[in-house]
């Protein structure tokens, strides 16, 4: 499983992701993103764009292997951080898998 640190940035970025073109409240939040628990109000019912486990399967296994796959994903994680000055203990680190 990814490991995410919900910090829930991604959720809060989304202007310019062709998928969520709908979810979008018009500042890059998604409307389905709860900014008091800081979690996905759908999660379980989450686009499949949100869902990395399964744009792995159906797109991304043939180009990567699912390590190489999470690093890209966890690099944009900790760049969104960054550019949000996040606490260090949020970045996302992809061990042994
Ligand atoms: S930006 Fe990365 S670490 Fe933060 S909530 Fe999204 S997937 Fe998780
Ligand atoms: S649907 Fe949920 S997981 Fe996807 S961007 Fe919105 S809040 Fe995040």
């Amino acid at each position: 499983m990814f490991p995410c640190s919900e910090c829930g940035l991604c959720c809060q970025n989304i202007a310019g992701i062709e998928e969520l073109k709908s979810f979008d409240l018009g500042n890059g939040v998604c409307k389905h993103y709860n900014t008091v628990t800081k979690k996905c109000n759908i999660y379980d019912t989450r686009p499949e764009i949100c869902n990395i486990e399964k744009m792995f399967e159906r797109k991304y296994k043939q180009f990567f292997s699912k390590k190489e796959f999470f690093i890209e994903n966890a690099k944009v994680c900790n760049l969104l951080q960054e550019k949000y000055q996040l606490d260090k203990s949020f970045r996302v680190i992809i061990g042994d898998m």
